[in-house]
């Protein structure tokens, strides 16, 4: 075992430029509610190519809004792939609706369309799509297919601002998309979220719904000269405080450089375990930029779940954080108790049985990266 220092899978690189900004915005009259909040929309709205940005609380909080302002609601059925955080499915459920778990795709990890396409009835409302590990979806078949049937197509970004999917930037593709901004994703703001829309009506919507579902906020009020305010529908406080979005403003501004750093990390990684016959990566499929929020291989053959354990174990000995992203939501106890069961989403089981989510975030340091190689190749028994 090396004597070498911990390599976490993933953390947030804080610099003196982002604590300056989040003082400044300590010292001035605007914690909440203020011009952070609308600052750091357009520059968001401007970095996904997005017409509309609406920032709230958590990533949690912005699907929970996505679906609400998408009139899901009692009775409606919602389209989530299994493999997500639980996140995803949790935001139906607060809304009443259902949720249905479509199998993932063996090579990308994502959504299978065609799964997809086998769960609609007439009470199917939108299809979420998960751009897991930062890998954009398949939109165009997912747009077409929300098209025929006449769904909204919600998009879970989490993983993946500035990803790319047929030369659009994921965040402008989907009807609404989601992104998170906790301290593990690509920027953070401590915690945060965001919800894009190029829909004027929709993000008016979100914006009142994230304050009660009061219809103006208190400095359009100022401005107005008026005291008087209205609730008109029943929202929640999803608001973010401008001390959070002055974070995040400073973080965006390395974002771009942030993903092609992940980006070459992702290549290395690539090259370095293409010879490993047990072993596959997430496919990029052509005309896909993936933000590589997560780095995540899958053991495969038939004892992939011993293996992967070994190697989880193994690699953690060697001070490698390695983790799992994620166990299909609906094996969870709780969704278990709702009635779903093992073998729901075939695929999803086989694929998870194998995954291991390996260090990535920008400031990996090439040796720490070969000692991650070295220490997975050693854990499979590649080299001897
Ligand atoms: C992180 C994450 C969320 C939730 O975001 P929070 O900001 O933690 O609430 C939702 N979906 C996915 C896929 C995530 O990774």
């Amino acid at each position: 075992m090396s004597s070498a220092a911990f390599i976490p899978y993933g953390r947030q690189i804080i610099d003196e430029s982002d604590i300056d900004a989040v003082v400044a915005t300590l010292r001035s009259p605007w914690l909440t509610t203020g011009p952070q909040v609308e600052a750091f929309e357009a520059e968001f709205s401007t970095y996904v190519a997005a017409r509309n940005a609406v920032a709230v609380a958590n990533g949690t909080a912005a699907l929970h809004l996505a679906m609400l302002a998408a009139g899901i609601g009692p009775g409606d059925e919602v389209i989530v792939p299994a493999i997500t955080f639980v996140a995803t499915a949790n935001a139906a459920l607060y809304l009443g609706a259902d949720v249905k778990f479509a199998d993932i795709e063996p090579d990308t990890f994502l959504l299978d369309p065609r799964s997809a396409r086998s769960l609609i009835s007439d009470r199917t409302k939108a299809i979420v799509a998960v751009d897991y590990a930062g890998m954009p979806c398949d939109y165009a078949s997912l747009r077409a297919l929300s098209d025929e049937f006449g769904l909204i197509l919600i998009g879970d970004a989490s993983h993946a601002p500035g990803a790319e999917f047929g030369g659009s930037m994921v965040g402008s593709i989907a009807d609404l998309t989601t992104f998170s901004f906790h301290p593990v994703k690509h920027l953070t703001t401590g915690e945060g979220g965001m919800v894009t829309t190029a829909s004027d009506e929709l993000a008016a919507k979100l914006r009142m719904l994230r304050a009660h579902g009061v219809a103006t906020d208190f400095r359009k009020r100022e401005a107005a000269g008026t005291w008087e305010w209205d609730q008109v529908e029943l929202g929640y406080n999803y608001r973010i405080a401008d001390i959070n979005c002055a974070l995040g403003r400073s973080q965006l501004k390395k974002q771009h450089e942030w993903v092609e750093s992940r980006r070459q990390i992702a290549q290395r990684y690539r090259d370095a375990l293409a010879d490993v016959p047990q072993l596959s990566t997430q496919e990029e499929p052509a005309g896909r930029r993936s933000a590589w929020h997560l780095f995540p291989v899958r053991i495969t053959g038939p004892d992939s779940a011993a293996k992967r354990r070994n190697a989880f174990t193994s690699m953690r000995s060697d001070g490698i954080g390695v983790n799992v992203h994620y166990r299909p939501v609906y094996l969870n106890s709780y969704y278990a108790g709702l009635g779903y069961e093992a073998g729901l989403c075939p695929v999803s089981e086989e694929v998870y049985d194998g995954l291991l989510s390996l260090p990535m975030w920008p400031g990996l340091e090439w040796s720490d990266q070969s000692r991650v190689i070295d220490s997975l190749r050693r854990a499979l028994d590649v080299d001897n």
